[in-house]
C-alpha cells in the first residue's frame, strides 16, 4: 500500500497506542535526595513522624495563658526563655515565655503574642499591649504532615519542593525508576555540526544539526541516559549498522529525519530489515510522519526531520512514552482556555499546534511564520494552541492553550 495514501490518524489514537507499548522498565536506583529533581518516585513515601513535630510558635513574642490577660496592659514577669531548638518547660502560671518562632511552645501556654504588641518592662517582665485569642500565632503539630500519611506517591515526578518535604520527613534518599538508556541519531547527508565548518564555509545546501542539540537536551530533562550517535549518513548500511549497534543496550532508539518514504529516506526498510516498523501519518500540525517499531528489546521511534515537526512530535509522543516508561502517572501536559489574540482563518484538517506567547495582554499572541521549519517560533513562543481538526480561531475565541512550561519539565 503506498504509505502516502495511508489515513491520518488521529493524534490521541496514536498516543495510546504507544503507551500501550511503554512497558515500565525494571530496575530502581536509590539517589540522595538532592539529586532526586525531575526523576519518577518508585514507591510511597510515608511519613514516620508528623511535621511540624511540636506546637511551635510562628512569630517572635510572648507565649501565654490568654484567659489569663483580661485587659490591655497587663503586665507578666518573664518565667523563661525558648529559642528554637531549646526545650520548653510548662509556663508558670501567671507569667509569660519569651518565645522565638520555631520554637516549641510551653506546655500551659495557649496563645504566642507577636513582640510588636508587646513592651518589655525590664526586671518586671512584660507589658501584653493587645488581647490575645486562644491558638493565636501557634502552628500545630502535625499541620503539615501527619505520621503515617503518605506524602508522596509511587508514579510522581520529584519536583524541588518536593525534594525539600522529602527531607522534611527525614529521607536522605529516595528510591527512584531507573534511567531510561536512549540512543540517539540524526539522519541527513546535508547536516554539518557546528564548529565543524564555520559559518562563512558552509556549503550550498548544507546546513546545521539543531535538532540534535535539542533532542538531546529534551532527553536529558526527561532523566534519560542518552548515548549520542551523531549523524548518520542517507545509506540502508549505514542506517542498519547504527541501529543494530544501538539496539542491544538502550530502551529506545531515537531519530530524526528520513521517515518519509522518499528515495533518500532509510529509516522505513533499515528498521524493517531488522525488526519491525509501522510509519504513521498522523493527524497532527506540524508532524505528520513519525514512525514506532522495535529493534530488538529496544522501542525504536523515528521523528520528522524538520525541526519544529521534530521538537512538537517529540513533546507530543516521545516524551508520555519516556515519563510511562518510568512509571510517570501524569504523561499528558495540562491545558488551560485563553482567549486568542490573533486570528487564524484558514482550517486544516490536521490538529494544529500553534506557536503562541502567553502576552502582558492575557491573552495569546501568534508566531507569523507557522512552518515547521522556522524553530524561532519555538524560541520565541511560550506555549502552543491546541487547535482542533478543521476549526478556525477568530481574534477573542477562547483557544486550548498548553505552555511550554507544562512540555518542557
Ligand atoms: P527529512 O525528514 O529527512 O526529509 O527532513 C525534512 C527537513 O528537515 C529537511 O529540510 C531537512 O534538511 C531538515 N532536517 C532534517 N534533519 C535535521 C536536523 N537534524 N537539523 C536540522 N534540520 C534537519
Ligand atoms: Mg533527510
Amino acid at each position: 500500500m503506498n504509505q502516502q495514501r495511508a489515513p491520518l490518524r488521529p493524534l490521541d489514537d496514536a498516543l495510546a497506542e504507544l503507551l500501550a507499548h511503554a512497558v515500565v522498565l525494571e530496575g530502581t536506583e536509590t539517589v540522595s535526595t538532592f539529586d532526586a529533581d525531575a526523576r519518577v518516585l518508585a514507591q510511597d513515601l510515608v511519613s514516620a513522624l508528623q511535621v511540624p513535630p511540636q506546637d511551635n510558635s510562628a512569630m517572635d513574642g510572648y507565649a501565654v495563658r490568654s484567659a489569663e490577660i483580661a485587659d490591655e496592659g497587663v503586665l507578666l514577669p518573664v518565667s523563661q526563655r525558648i529559642p528554637a531548638g531549646a526545650e520548653a518547660q510548662p509556663l508558670s502560671p501567671g507569667s509569660a515565655a519569651r518565645i522565638f518562632t520555631g520554637a516549641p511552645i510551653p506546655k500551659g501556654a495557649d496563645a504566642v503574642v507577636m513582640q510588636e504588641d508587646c513592651e518589655a518592662a525590664g526586671e518586671q517582665g512584660v507589658r501584653i499591649k493587645r488581647l490575645p485569642d486562644s491558638g493565636q500565632w501557634i502552628r500545630r503539630a502535625g499541620e503539615d504532615v501527619r505520621r503515617g500519611a503518605v506524602v508522596l506517591s509511587k508514579g510522581e515526578r520529584i519536583t524541588p519542593a518536593a525534594c525539600g518535604l522529602a527531607a522534611s520527613i527525614g529521607m536522605e534518599s529516595l528510591v527512584v525508576a531507573r534511567r531510561p538508556k536512549v540512543a540517539l541519531f540524526s539522519t541527513g547527508d546535508e547536516l554539518v555540526m557546528p564548529g565543524s565548518v564555520p559559518p562563512e564555509q558552509m556549503k550550498p545546501g548544507a546546513i546545521y544539526n539543531s535538532n540534535r542539540f535539542f533532542l538531546s537536551v529534551l532527553l536529558r530533562r526527561l532523566e534519560c541516559e542518552v548515548s549520542d550517535y551523531g549523524i548518520v549518513p542517507d545509506q540502508r548500511e549505514a542506517t542498519i549498522k547504527a541501529l543494530a549497534h544501538a539496539s542491544q543496550e538502550h530502551d529506545l532508539i531515537l531519530t530524526s529525519g528520513g521517515v518519509s518514504v522518499g528515495e533518500e529516506d532509510h529509516i522505513k526498510p533499515a528498521v524493517e530489515a531488522l525488526g519491525t516498523l509501522d510509519l504513521w501519518q498522523i493527524a497532527v500540525k506540524p508532524g505528520k510522519p513519525f514512525a514506532y517499531g522495535k529493534v530488538g528489546a529496544a522501542h525504536f521511534m523515528g521523528l520528522p526531520g524538520n525541526p519544529v515537526s521534530s521538537f512538537v512530535t517529540f513533546l507530543l509522543l516521545v516524551r508520555p512514552f519516556l515519563l510511562r516508561l518510568q512509571g510517570a502517572s501524569r504523561t499528558v501536559p495540562h491545558s488551560m482556555q485563553l482567549p486568542a489574540h490573533f486570528d487564524w482563518p484558514r482550517a486544516d484538517k490536521r490538529r494544529e499546534f500553534l506557536r503562541v506567547r502567553h502576552g502582558k495582554s492575557g491573552g495569546l499572541e501568534l508566531f507569523p511564520n507557522q512552518s515547521s521549519g522556522v524553530l524561532t517560533s519555538a524560541t520565541w513562543g511560550d506555549g502552543l494552541v491546541d487547535n482542533p481538526a478543521g476549526r478556525t480561531i477568530a481574534h477573542g475565541h477562547s483557544v486550548a492553550f498548553i505552555p511550554f512550561a507544562e512540555l518542557l519539565a
